[in-house]
């Protein structure tokens, strides 16, 4: 049988930068779950630049993946970050000190495999009734495979794990990830006559110190299940003007926030559009535009719920929140229970020490074997 290192090994070989088709990795987990008497669905779409993608739904022998209600998914995304040029070891896995390195090592080819080693190890008449394994692409870049899923109402699930590095302690909670864009729009005119125009920077800035304030107000509601435990606010880049002579006619800046559960997804967007609204009122020809590009909530699953406690159990790991965005933002409405779990630490991925030890390889085989049979 293929040990989780060979899988792992293999998978690692597959180059699976969001932009390329993750054909090939779906291939491959196709192959091992055939052989193990599954049967697969594929759910191939185009994406922006037509390449094609595919999101693969897998049911244990006897089962069949197009049932749409179904108890407990496996679910992990088969695309990877791009590598630095001068990575050259990046498609070569590398066995050093007791881990396992390559890029998806651990974000999130480490869980596959450990899904495959273990449905390969599994007895199939002990394999729990609707259970499925799901892989999604285009997570790298914004959850595009997922939304997908939840858009084509093709699988209702009442628990899912979802796979990404998490040391294996179980994370029942996640902040969500939103993004906006905001455009300043004044007047060019020659800056000798700034009274003929109108300057998109004065009132970006005064926009910018209004979002600075909402951003103090957001501390103020907390979910101490997280550091830091509040809805964290950000403006990564701005961008403006055309000369140092020019008045200038327009200033844009990207506006990120994380929002806590609970916490609506728009809850921001609309505070920011009432602050437009508010400084319109009091400033002549004072004109911006917020254009949303990602509104995903948080999740939280309770601490006592039965998926929670049996993988803490399992795992001998307490349940943690994760300071990264996961598909899980994108199910949390659907599913009863959701849990984010893996082997390896996030800290080490998207980059070139990205890694996964062998021993929480073997100790997830272990975990998803006791999680996927009855007991
Ligand atoms: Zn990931």
């Amino acid at each position: 049988m293929t040990t989780v290192i060979e899988h792992l090994s293999h998978l690692i070989r597959i180059p699976s930068n969001s932009a390329v088709s993750n054909r090939p990795v779906v291939e491959y987990a196709a192959r091992v779950l055939q052989a193990a008497g599954w049967s697969t669905r594929e759910l191939p779409y185009h994406d922006s630049a037509n390449v094609e993608k595919v999101n693969f739904i897998a049911a244990p022998p006897g089962q069949s993946a197009e049932q749409r209600d179904v108890d407990l998914v496996l679910m992990c995304h088969t695309d990877t970050v791009p590598y630095a040029a001068d990575w050259a070891d990046a498609l070569n896995p590398i066995l050093s000190n007791g881990q396992l390195h390559g890029c998806g090592s651990c974000d999130v080819k480490g869980f596959l495999a450990c899904v495959l080693t273990a449905v390969s190890a599994a007895e199939p008449a002990k394999i729990i009734d609707g259970l499925r394994i799901v892989l999604t692409a285009e997570e790298e870049i914004g959850c595009i495979g997922a939304s997908h899923l939840v858009a084509g109402n093709v699988l209702r699930p009442r628990r899912i794990v979802i796979g990404e590095p998490t040391s294996l302690h179980p994370a029942r909670a996640g902040k969500g990830y939103c993004l906006a864009e905001v455009t300043v729009t004044g007047k060019e005119a020659h800056s000798a006559h700034p009274e003929q125009g109108v300057s998109a920077i004065f009132h970006a800035a005064r926009l910018i110190a209004a979002i600075e304030s909402l951003a103090a107000r957001l501390a103020e509601e907390k979910n101490s299940f997280f550091h830091p435990a509040w809805t964290t606010l950000n403006i990564g880049t701005i961008h403006g003007g055309t000369a140092k002579n020019i008045v200038p006619g327009l200033c844009t800046f990207e506006l990120e926030w994380r929002p806590i559960p609970g916490q609506s997804a728009d809850a921001v967007l609309e505070s920011v559009t009432t602050l437009v609204t508010e400084l319109a009122g009091v400033h002549q020809n004072f004109h911006a535009e917020v254009h949303p590009l990602r509104q995903q909530p948080g999740f939280e699953t309770p601490a006592d719920a039965p998926l929670v406690r049996t993988v803490e159990s399992l795992s001998e790991r307490p349940a943690v929140s994760i300071p990264f965005g996961s598909e899980a933002s994108i199910f949390s409405t659907l599913a009863e229970e959701i849990i984010v779990f893996g082997p390896g630490n996030m800290r080490t991925a998207h980059s070139r020490r990205e890694c996964v030890p062998l021993a929480e390889l073997d100790a997830a085989v272990s975990i998803l074997g006791n999680l996927i049979q009855e007991r």
